[in-house]
């Protein structure tokens, strides 16, 4: 698809159904295909951290959360569809994992919290295999022991909760010792599911 820059960083320019389209397509061309979904302030961060940027770009879809993205754009006389919340992406994600019969890795979040989220998202999405969950507070050294446990899952979906920097650096650093299909960075979604 058609990608535009705005301050240096490049986003999809697709709507929800577009998005999830190409979220699905990984499925079939295994991965993982890494999806990132920065928002104004993020897009700000990232001019001044350079790891982020890289990651950022370095994803393979890269959608735009919030109004704030979606106006900059306009401004500068670029257009997106309009926002793409990450929130809603992972709902819609979910959703089609209850449907085909995938399984989810929840990665991120204070101890506890990808447990309760888990519980959350089974009566939400009632047929949905948590495949594994870890809360996300855990240093470079332990790094290749969170990843095994990953591929041991057998998980399809990775979601990591461990906010900006971390959650996009972690994908792309990774990337190529991931068995998943699809891993996608969620910031603060598994509090607000764990409620
Ligand atoms: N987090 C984590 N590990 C860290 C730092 C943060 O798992 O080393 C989690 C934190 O518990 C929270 C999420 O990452 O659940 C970050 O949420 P925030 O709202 O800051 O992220 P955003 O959605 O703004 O990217």
């Amino acid at each position: 698809t058609q990608k535009i820059k705005i301050m240096g960083i490049l986003l999809d320019r697709v709507d929800y159904d577009r998005a999830l389209q190409k979220i699905e397509r990984f499925l079939e061309t295994g991965g993982p295909g890494v999806i990132v979904t920065p928002n104004a302030e993020i897009i700000m961060a990232a001019r001044k951290n350079e790891k982020l940027k890289e990651a950022v770009n370095g994803a393979d879809l890269c959608f735009p959360d919030g109004i704030g993205v979606v106006l900059a754009a306009r401004i500068i006389g670029k257009s997106l569809y309009g926002r793409t919340a990450g929130f809603d992406l992972m709902t819609q994600m979910l959703d089609m994992a209850a449907r085909r019969n995938l399984s989810v890795f929840l990665l991120g979040g204070k101890p506890g919290v990808a447990e309760e989220a888990a519980g959350s998202i089974k009566v939400k999405f009632p047929g949905i295999k948590i495949a594994g969950t870890h809360h996300g507070y855990f240093d470079e050294n332990g790094e290749g022991q969170i990843i095994d446990m990953i591929n041991k899952s057998g998980a399809h979906i990775l979601l990591v909760a461990m906010g900006a920097p971390k959650q996009e650096i972690f994908m792309i650093k990774n990337r190529n010792k991931l068995h998943c299909s699809i891993a996608m960075g969620v910031g603060g979604s598994l509090d607000v599911l764990a409620g």
